[in-house]
Order: C-alpha cells, then structure tokens, then sequence
C-alpha cells in the first residue's frame, strides 16, 4: 500500500470504484473515463510501477494479471468480437498513474493501434 497512489487507495477501499472482477492478487474496474464501450483497468493488488518493474519484480504476478485481464474480457462479452489490452509505461505513452493497470478495451471496432 503506497498511501499516495490512486490504484493503492481503490485496492484499500478508500477511493470508490465499479468493481467487476477481483482475485487474491488482482481487481478490475471501470475506467472513469471510457474510450470505448467497454474499458476496464486490471490492477495487481501489490503497488508496482509500470509493467516492466512487476515483470522484473514478479514475473509470476505478471501472469495472473494477463489471465485476470482475459477473464474480464471473457466476463464482458468481449471474447467473439476482439478486445485490446494496453500498458502505458513512462512519458511517451502517456501514463498518469504509476500503479500498473491494463486497459481492456472493447465493445466496438477500435480503430488503428495509435493514432498518426
Ligand atoms: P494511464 O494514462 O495509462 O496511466 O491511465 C490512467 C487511467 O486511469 C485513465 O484512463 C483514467 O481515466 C483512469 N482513472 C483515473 N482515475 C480513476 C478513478 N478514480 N477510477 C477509475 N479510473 C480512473
Ligand atoms: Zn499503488
């Protein structure tokens, strides 16, 4: 628990968020900001920055989350049509919250990777 990050404080319950999957080591919940029908953040529980330093930290937990993020692909309907599953790391991705978290994406054809 990392008192001031965010995704920390939603794991601890102290922030409110629309919870729609969660395991021992991993939570999902709706981005406050969709950019697609279905967007939804998968966060491992323990505070690492981006996904390179879990990877480095604990491959294994690097694991649980790819497989929570198919099961709310899966719990969403996504599975037949597609989805995408994103990690910003550092400045040139746009990242604004260091506690890692995937987005998944879906609900729609969405369109090229990145923009021009
Ligand atoms: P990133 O730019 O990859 O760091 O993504 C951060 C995401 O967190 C953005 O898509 C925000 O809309 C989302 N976000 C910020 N605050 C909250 C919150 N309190 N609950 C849910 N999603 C949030
Ligand atoms: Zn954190």
């Amino acid at each position: 628990m990392t008192n001031d990050c965010l995704f920390c404080r939603i794991v601890a319950g102290e922030i409110p968020a629309t919870v729609v999957h969660e395991t021992d080591e991993t939570l999902a919940f709706r981005d406050i900001g969709p950019k697609a029908p279905v967007h939804v953040l998968v966060i491992p529980k323990a505070h690492h920055a981006d996904v390179a330093e879990l990877a480095a930290a604990d491959p294994a937990l690097a694991g649980t989350l790819l497989a929570a993020c198919a099961a709310v692909a899966a719990g969403e309907g996504l599975k037949e049509d597609g989805y995408r599953v994103i990690f910003n790391v550092g400045a040139h991705s746009g990242q604004e919250v260091f506690h890692v978290h995937a987005h998944v994406l879906g609900g729609r054809p969405l369109g090229p990777m990145v923009s021009a």
